[in-house]
């Protein structure tokens, strides 16, 4: 793998994947929740030094399949720029199958409909896009500089030129005061996104995290109430439904609609064991 710059994410589904860092930190780096690059100016790096990495690992990997870009939101880049990186994997990576980037609703919609649709001819196809919270409010409240209407116009569009996209929420992100607003809102935008593929993490303080005056830490027991709630409220026609992460108490996979049921009375009997804190954020998640 190449050399990277710390701190480096990627989503759990790219654990496989060969990952270039084409940038470095967020270009928003605002949301109040979020510690991944805090403290880290975020640079671009130089198209030579990126191209040659390409070329390099291609060599040393000729079979690879799937790559990630990162790090925070490259779709950010311009379009020229990504179709230029896009049009060079495709050359030096023969095998190449796909090419999946963290992604803000703000930079989809920078693009046209046919720049995205020529994105998508060349490789690029999961999304990966932090909703957080459907609750317009709430996101002001955390400084995400996102809109929700936007957000859901931006995966509509997306998804209407062939992408995947891949929706992530936030349970417990309102604490005890927004939890039902939270929930609501979330369950309205995820409906009218319709999104490929739907995860939802535990939010959880971490280093570099400074939440809202009113925020509260929503108990384990209410934060699977919230997302209970959500999916109860949940119509979705075709979406690969993922809350395993390890900040989740109960670990969850389904399809929608197949799914929905067993994923309700899954949360109910948990909810009934007597087994979640009702006090606490409940268990450490394994990162901290
Ligand atoms: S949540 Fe996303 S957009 Fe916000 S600071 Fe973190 S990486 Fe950047």
């Amino acid at each position: 793998m190449p050399k990277y710059k710390e701190p480096l994410f990627r989503p759990p589904a790219e654990a496989d994947s060969m990952i270039f860092q084409v940038s470095h930190g967020c270009p928003h780096n605002t949301c109040c929740f979020c510690g991944m690059y805090k403290g880290i100016p975020h640079s671009i790096r130089s198209q030579e030094e990126v191209l040659a990495e390409f070329e390099e690992y291609a060599e040393i990997y000729p079979q690879t399949r799937r790559i990630f870009l990162a790090d925070g939101d490259v779709m950010a880049l311009p379009f020229e720029t990504l179709r230029m990186y896009l049009d060079h994997l495709n050359t030096v990576f023969p095998f190449l199958a796909r090419v999946n980037v963290y992604s803000n609703g703000s930079s989809i919609l920078q693009k046209s409909a046919s720049q995205l649709r020529e994105l998508r001819k060349l490789k690029l196809t999961t999304l990966y896009m932090g909703l957080e919270s459907g609750a317009q409010q709430l996101l002001d409240l955390v400084n995400k500089k996102e809109n929700v209407r936007d957000m859901i116009k931006a995966v509509n569009l997306a998804q209407d030129e062939g992408f995947r996209c891949s929706v992530m929420i936030l349970i417990g992100l309102g604490g005890r005061k927004f939890s039902s607003l939270h929930a609501v809102n979330t369950a309205l935008a995820l409906n009218a996104m319709q999104p490929r593929l739907l995860s939802a993490l535990r939010f959880v303080e971490v280093p570099n995290t400074t939440m809202f005056d009113e925020y509260e830490t929503l108990p384990e027991y209410d934060g699977v109430i919230e997302l209970r709630r959500i999916i109860s409220r949940l119509e979705l026609n075709k979406t690969v439904f993922r809350a395993n992460h390890t900040s989740n108490p109960v670990p969850l996979e389904g399809r929608f609609p197949h799914d929905k049921e067993k994923l309700i009375s899954i949360l109910t009997e948990q909810l009934e064991s007597g087994q979640l804190d009702h006090k606490g954020p409940g268990i450490t998640p394994l990162f901290l």
